[in-house]
């Protein structure tokens, strides 16, 4: 990685554009507020948070980070979007959330900073953002406790998550911007898992995550073909 940080300003760019809208369920992170109970419910069920020092990278406006510092963790938010940082602040301020601390850093700095410090790292839709996703993936497994769970969430590259996620999420359902996933920056689950192993990580459940818009419900199964999750572990 050299000193080039492993960032895309257009990326950000994007999410900053919106940053003002986080903490509005109907916004353009109503998916990400939909979700959320059951991604919360899916970590805290493999690695319990009460107590835990947790670590949220790409945060955004917190709505992860906040929920996870809710359950009685101590939670770091990290992300390279300023604006959208204060948002989260403002947010747990306003919501007088305890435990929840946010940072403008990148991961890999954060990694050289203060290795071995987290008991959870949690990583969600942020690898597809990134030129480089396994130095993120890298720095999360330098950044957990021997014995500590790393979890990521992205989206495979296929011609069903285009048609799903891309097409249907951006352009049929309105549910997303257009132009907030790029084809290219796709991940599939066997490329995730060969920088989790590069990383020292070993994955140890892989989910799916569902959507159906006519009832607007999602759940989790078996079937990785357009969103999914990886539940990753640092051997102690
Ligand atoms: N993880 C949050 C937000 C996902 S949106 C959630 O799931 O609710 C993607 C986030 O990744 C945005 O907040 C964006 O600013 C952030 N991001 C994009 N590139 C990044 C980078 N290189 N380093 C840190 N965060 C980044």
């Amino acid at each position: 990685m050299n000193n080039t940080l492993n960032v895309d300003p257009a990326e950000l760019a994007k999410f900053s554009e919106l940053a003002h809208r986080w903490w509005d369920p109907e916004s353009e992170f109503r998916p990400l507020h939909e979700i959320n109970p059951l991604r919360l419910e899916w970590i805290n069920g493999l690695s319990p948070l009460h107590g835990q020092r947790v670590l949220d990278v790409g945060c955004g406006g917190g709505i992860l980070a906040d929920a996870m510092a809710r359950k009685g963790a101590d939670v770091l938010g990290i992300d390279l979007a300023g604006k959208s940082l204060r948002v989260a602040q403002l947010h747990a301020l306003e919501a007088q959330t305890p435990r929840v601390q946010y940072r403008e850093v990148s991961v890999e700095a954060l990694a050289a900073e203060q290795p071995g410090s987290f008991d959870t790292v949690t990583c969600m839709e942020m690898l597809e953002h990134v030129p480089d996703p396994a130095s993120v993936v890298k720095a999360c497994g330098q950044l957990v406790k021997p014995g500590g769970w790393v979890f990521f969430s992205t989206i495979n590259r296929n011609a069903k998550a285009f048609m799903l996620a891309i097409v249907g999420a951006e352009y049929v359902l309105n549910m997303l911007p257009r132009g907030t996933h790029e084809y290219a920056r796709l991940i599939r689950p066997s490329e995730l898992a060969a920088s989790c192993r590069t990383a020292g990580l070993d994955v140890l459940q892989t989910k799916g995550l569902q959507y159906n818009p006519l009832t607007r419900r999602y759940w989790l199964n078996e079937d990785t073909d357009v969103n999914y999750l990886f539940a990753t572990r640092r051997p102690a």
